[in-house]
């Protein structure tokens, strides 16, 4: 089985997900986000084919990774190889995040038509879900780009059938102004 991937699997990576991270960077995604800053994942046709067994072997070789990521374009549309890769990952006791335009409502309807959706779901830790909305970005949001994103708690959403977010990715922090400090300071 091959997998269309646009890149090098990237060892070391802190911005993909929680601790030291290996990204698989899948090629096409159908969702054409307005803002997105990958553009060049888009076609299905461009990257490279690699065989999934390949990548299980680099999985074989990791040192010192907390997790495997699936991103891209939108690893979903590879669902086949994609869950492969996860399946592997797991029996290796890798933690797996991944990202993908579609929401976790629309993977479950997915699953209705195609089991292996679900069990893709069954295998990873975390999702981090939706399109990327330019009217929501922020750069204060930890690991996803704009506020309609939701970082779920896979394994806790599916046995409570409901969506559980990762609650200290999520929360708000409340920061007090600065002039407040300078008033204590000056008073
Ligand atoms: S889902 Fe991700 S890769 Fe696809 S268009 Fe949106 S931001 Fe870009």
């Amino acid at each position: 089985m091959m997998i269309r991937l646009s890149s090098k699997i990237q060892k070391d990576s802190i911005v993909d997900g929680e601790g030291i991270r290996t990204v698989i960077w899948t090629q096409g995604c159908p969702h054409n986000c307005v803002g997105c800053h990958n553009k060049e994942t888009h076609s299905f046709s461009e990257g490279h084919l690699v065989d999934v067994e390949d990548v299980k072997n680099q999985l074989d070789e990791l040192e010192c990774q907390d997790g495997i990521t699936l991103s891209g374009g939108d690893p979903l549309c590879q669902i086949d190889a994609v869950l492969a890769i996860a399946q592997y990952a797991k029996s290796k006791n890798l933690n797996i995040w991944c990202y993908t335009g579609y929401t976790y409502d629309q993977i479950l309807k997915m699953g209705q038509s195609n089991n292996n959706y679900l069990q893709f779901l069954n295998n990873i830790d975390v999702l981090i879900d939706g399109k990327f909305d330019i009217a929501k970005k922020s750069l204060n949001l930890k690991f996803k780009g704009s506020s309609n994103q939701r970082i779920i708690d896979v394994p806790k959403s599916i046995l409570r059938n409901r969506v559980c977010l990762v609650k200290k990715y999520n929360s708000v922090k409340k920061y007090k102004p600065l002039y407040e400090k300078c008033e204590y300071i000056f008073t």
